[in-house]
C-alpha cells in the first residue's frame, strides 16, 4: 500500500497539461502500480475523485470513487472505483447546474461553480478498451472537475464571484 503525497495549489505541475497513455503504457506494470498508489491515496484521503497529477504524475488517467450515499446524488446513483484514461467530454445540453466544489489540492475550501449538467464520457478503461458513459447532474460535475485537472485546470479557475469561494468552516455554517 503506497500513500502518495497529494500536491496542492501553487504547484507548478499542477498547472501542466498532461499527456495521452498509449494502449501498451496503459497495459504496462508502471501504469498498474500507478492506479494502485491512486486507489490507496483517494481511500486516505477520502476523496472521490482524484487525477494522476494530482499525485505528481502527468498522464491522462482520473479515478472516480463516488458512492451512493454521497448526499448529493439520486438514490443508487453512484460511480465506483472506476478508473478512466484518456477521458474526453462533450456536453450533450446547454443546461448549467451549480455546485458547491472542493478539492484535495484546494486544502480547506469550497467554492461553488456551474458547469454543464448532462455529459458524455467518452475513455479507455484499464484494457485500453473504449467506454462511453453519462451523466447528468452532481456526476456530469465531478467528473469536468476531475478531468480539468489533466489540463492544468482547478475548480478555482471557474468561479465568477470571488465571494463563491469560502472557507470550508464557513461554507459548512451556511448548509447546516
Ligand atoms: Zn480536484
Amino acid at each position: 500500500m503506497t500513500i502518495r503525497r497529494i500536491l496542492t495549489v501553487g504547484e507548478p505541475s499542477l498547472r501542466e497539461r498532461s499527456t495521452e497513455l498509449s494502449k501498451n503504457q496503459i497495459r504496462s506494470p508502471q501504469t498498474r502500480r500507478l492506479v494502485r498508489d491512486m486507489f490507496d491515496t483517494l481511500a486516505e484521503a477520502k476523496g472521490i475523485g482524484l487525477a494522476a497529477p494530482q499525485i505528481g504524475e502527468q498522464v491522462r488517467m482520473v479515478l472516480f470513487d463516488v458512492p451512493e450515499d454521497n448526499g448529493y446524488t439520486d438514490e443508487g446513483e453512484a460511480l465506483a472505483r472506476t478508473i478512466c484514461i484518456n477521458p474526453t467530454i462533450t456536453p450533450l445540453e446547454g443546461l448549467e447546474a451549480g455546485y458547491w466544489e472542493g478539492c484535495l489540492s484546494v486544502p480547506g475550501k469550497r467554492g461553488y461553480v456551474e458547469r454543464p449538467q448532462h455529459i458524455r464520457l467518452d475513455f479507455l478503461d484499464l484494457a485500453a478498451r473504449p467506454r462511453s458513459m453519462e451523466f447528468n447532474g452532481f456526476l456530469a460535475t465531478v467528473c469536468q472537475h476531475e478531468i480539468d485537472h489533466l489540463d492544468g485546470v482547478l475548480y478555482i479557475d471557474h468561479i465568477k464571484d470571488p465571494d463563491l469561494l469560502l472557507p470550508e468552516d464557513e461554507y459548512l455554517k451556511r448548509v447546516e
